[in-house]
């Protein structure tokens, strides 16, 4: 490894650069090696053959309530001010479809249920757990009022298991409940996907907020790299293009890959996206549509909601098909499959990657969590600190 570097990072997504700039403001040195021929990670966003502005990994929304994390990443882009709004698109059960909000809100209850019956039941549902409040499905649920139950049951079926056994091939009480309860049933009439007090998307995109992170005298990037190339952990010092290394390394990769896979691969989701350019202003009027009941896709996502471009005549959608990761090339792990025995496995890795000093695990991959943006964001500036 060139000499003049006391830092390397594995990966340019969030966690990598969040953590390679903060270092390099620290007068740090920092080496990026990235296995994609582009920085950004999953939020790596581009314009597409018809000029339209995609996330080529999905749909990615910003949003946190740490204003350290806000602030830090202000520095690098100005704001969109954008709040996602989600509806469910499902069958009525008379021929035709319908659409409610999602989260599962006041509005939600009444399209359901019917303006009177719906408001009944969400005054109940207020007298019970309070107004203003999110209740998990899997709560609600629980519930020993039978009138309640209904409800729990009808949300349960029109908007959870359905949509859940696609994502995940299990059910909603077999997943990690914090799963679930990313999207509770809130008694409120905010229709809004998020509440968070910082909302929006980069002004020009992910990727351009990225490119001014690491555009630093002391941050050096190499694309088109697998750091499992250079990085050896085959002895008791850590090695880097053969020659012992002590500064910090932190890898934002697969733990289990990391290793080798010496105790099993770790179980993870990948996603099919189905782009699809179509010649007219807007296909769906929402940023993003979930089809809670039925289709083989979980979520259609309509870009120019969520950026904003202006582009007339012109729209581009995706589709998501989620299925279990195999490892084969070119497949992508996107969600940690968080229960009791995967977390013993990954923490066998975690276990390997201790007995180097100088080694960090940071990120979604890394420490095998479901994380969004901002919490990864906020990790990495930890990590810096620490360093
Ligand atoms: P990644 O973005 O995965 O970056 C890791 C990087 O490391 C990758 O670029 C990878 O190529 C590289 N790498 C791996 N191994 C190596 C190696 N050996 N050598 C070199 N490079 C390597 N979060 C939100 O806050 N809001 C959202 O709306 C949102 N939507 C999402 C939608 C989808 C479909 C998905 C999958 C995630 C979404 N997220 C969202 C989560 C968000 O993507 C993550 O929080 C974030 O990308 C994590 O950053 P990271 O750096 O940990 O991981
Ligand atoms: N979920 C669901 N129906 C919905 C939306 C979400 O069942 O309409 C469940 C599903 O299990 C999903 C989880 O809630 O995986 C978290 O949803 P979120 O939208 O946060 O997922 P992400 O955007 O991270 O894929």
């Amino acid at each position: 490894m060139n000499e003049g570097f006391n830092v390397l990072v594995a990966g340019a997504g969030y966690a990598g650069a969040v953590a390679a700039r903060a270092l390099a403001d620290r007068g740090k040195r920092v080496l990026v090696l990235e296995r994609r021929p582009h920085i950004g990670g999953n939020a790596y966003d581009r314009l597409d053959g018809a000029g339209v502005l995609i996330h080529q990994y999905g749909p990615h929304i910003f949003h946190t309530n740490d204003r350290r994390v806000f602030d830090w990443l202000s520095r690098f882009t100005r704001w969109r001010d954008y709040e996602h709004r989600v509806v469910a698109d499902l069958p009525d059960g008379k021929g035709g479809r319908m659409t409610f909000p999602v989260p599962f809100n006041l509005t939600s209850l009444e399209t359901a249920y019917g303006p009177e019956r719906g408001r009944a039941l969400g005054d109940k549902l207020m007298a019970a757990y309070g107004a203003e409040r999110k209740v998990t499905i899997l709560e609600l649920r629980q519930s020993e009022d039978p009138e309640i139950r209904q409800v729990a049951d009808y949300v349960y079926e029109h908007v959870f298991v359905h949509y859940t056994m696609k994502q995940w091939g299990q059910t909603p009480e077999e997943i990690d409940p914090n799963t679930t309860a990313r999207v509770p049933v809130f008694l409120s009439r905010d229709d809004r996907y998020f509440q968070d007090t910082y909302q929006g998307m980069p002004l020009e995109g992910y990727t351009p907020m990225f490119e001014r992170m690491l555009d630093h005298p002391g941050i050096t990037v190499e694309l088109s790299t697998d750091a499992l190339d250079r990085l050896d952990l085959s002895g008791e010092a850590l090695k880097v293009d053969g020659a012992p290394f002590a500064g910090p390394v932190i890898y934002t990769g697969q733990a289990d890959e990391l290793f080798a896979f010496r105790f099993g691969p770790l179980p993870y989701r990948t996603l099919d996206f189905r782009f699809e350019t179509l010649e007219r202003d807007d296909f769906q009027g929402y940023g993003t549509v979930n089809y809670t009941v039925d289709r083989d896709y979980t979520r259609i996502t309509e870009f120019k909601h969520l950026t904003g471009q202006v582009k007339p005549g012109v729209t581009t959608i995706v589709e998501e098909y989620s299925r279990a990761y195999t490892g084969a090339e070119g497949e992508i792990p996107y969600y940690a499959i968080i229960n009791l025995d995967n977390n013993a496995l990954y923490a066998k890795y975690k276990a390997e990657a201790d007995k180097f000093p100088n080694l960090h695990l940071l990120g979604r991959l890394a420490e095998y969590k479901y994380y969004n943006m901002d919490a990864i964001a906020g990790r990495a500036l930890d990590l810096a600190e620490k360093l």
